[in-house]
């Protein structure tokens, strides 16, 4: 069992990573008896695990609500969140309630976002339970829905009491969803680490047959990470967490332009990650063998390094624009400036970057 502390001072929590946690027992939880719950879950989740983590919490005597949403990034709305509150209000939740989020990002983001407004905040206790959930979203305190203008428009910064990473939901995980949180896990290899880095190239097998040594000291490897940035840049304001956005704005104007759900999300971070590479040779910041290993890394992992042939270049751009700030046509990016350091770069022209974008169309492959 790996146990990581993410230091907030008093707001500071622990997260802990282990194979079978929500079939073991209430420690890993922050509860006491008699205290209230309320799990929330989607459909698909709740089939397989609501009923081990409500067997848990009851035999410790906690009292235990569920919500059960149905499954989808369609449901990360204000409707939903309002749904949320009326259950709160109805089965009576005072403000010593915990709202615990069973699911992937989708329910971990609306679960967190209900937790920082239901009366003015309650505690929040994280299991998530994809790849990119246990890397990525659960720990970090970003929480929000998504308004018809726009995705994750409306929410709050609400960091939980705790995070229980149990690596055994992997297994029943789709494939193609784990995959692409793999594609995360190489962007922390690139952006920040580079002997993480080599640890990926050499264990990248065993992660995809989801070998537990390796799944455990790949997400402890992601969150303390990630616990670091947030510890000196909660908020994003001093440039350090924008830097995990790398191969972000190329992969969310890829998942616009394509009609979101077409490509996963972590599949549009992995042909993003390799524009970026690109745009960094092309201003003479990275060398091309760099490039070279990311794409190699990114094909084994079965995630695609290129985008459709159908994707025009100039439309993406407009998407860019909206995603980041941008002054003149110059666009601000975070680029790869070698294995395991990433930059914010200041005044990349339009045409570098559709001409970087153009190399990346040459042929669309999704892993062979
Ligand atoms: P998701 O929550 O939609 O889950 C993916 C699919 O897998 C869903 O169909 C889900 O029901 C299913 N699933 C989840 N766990 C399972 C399991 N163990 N077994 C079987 N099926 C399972 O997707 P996601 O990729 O986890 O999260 C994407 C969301 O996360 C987006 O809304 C994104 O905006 C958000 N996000 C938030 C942050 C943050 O910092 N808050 C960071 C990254 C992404
Ligand atoms: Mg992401």
């Amino acid at each position: 069992m790996e146990r990581i502390i993410v230091n907030l001072q008093e707001r500071s929590y622990p997260i802990t990573i282990a194979p079978g946690l929500l079939n073991k027992s209430i420690n890993f939880f922050p509860l006491k008896a008699e205290e209230q719950t309320l799990i929330v879950t989607n459909n698909t989740i709740a089939a397989i695990y609501l009923h081990k983590i409500r067997t848990v919490l009851k035999n410790a005597r906690v009292l235990v609500d569920s919500i059960i949403l149905p499954d989808g990034e369609g449901y990360k709305n204000l409707h939903s969140l309002n749904y949320l509150f009326s259950v709160l209000l109805k089965k009576a939740h005072g403000r010593d309630t915990t709202l615990i989020a069973l699911g992937g990002g989708v329910i971990g983001d609306i679960t967190g976002f209900a937790a920082a407004s239901y009366q003015r905040g309650v505690r929040l206790i994280q299991v998530p339970t994809t790849l990119l959930s246990q890397v990525d979203s659960a720990v970090g305190g970003k929480t929000a829905v998504n308004h018809p203008q726009g995705k994750n428009m409306i929410g709050a910064f609400y960091q939980p009491a705790s995070v229980v990473v149990d690596i055994s939901c992997l297994k029943t995980l789709p494939q193609r969803e784990f995959i692409s949180g793999l594609a995360e896990v190489v962007k922390y290899g690139l952006a920040f680490d580079r002997s993480f880095f080599n640890w990926l190239e050499e264990n990248i097998d065993n992660l995809l047959t989801l070998e537990e040594l390796s799944l455990i000291q790949c997400i402890r490897y992601c969150c303390e990470l990630k616990a670091k940035i947030i510890a000196t840049d909660e908020r994003d304001q001093s440039g350090w967490r924008s830097l995990l956005n790398l191969g972000h704005t190329f992969g969310h104007a890829i998942e616009l332009e394509l009609g979101y759900g077409k490509w996963l999300h972590g599949e549009a971070v992995s042909a993003g990650l390799v524009i970026a590479c690109r745009i960094a040779e092309k201003i003479g910041r990275l060398k091309s063998s760099v490039t070279e290993r990311v794409i190699s890394l990114l094909k084994r992992a079965g995630l695609p390094v290129s985008i459709p042939s159908i994707l025009k270049p100039n439309r993406l751009f407009p998407h860019m624009l909206r995603d980041k700030k941008m002054m003149a046509r110059k666009l601000q990016l975070v680029l790869p400036l070698s294995l395991g350091k990433a930059q914010v770069c200041k005044s990349i022209s339009y045409d570098l970057i559709i001409s970087a974008i153009e190399d990346s169309q040459q042929k669309f492959t999704r892993g062979n």
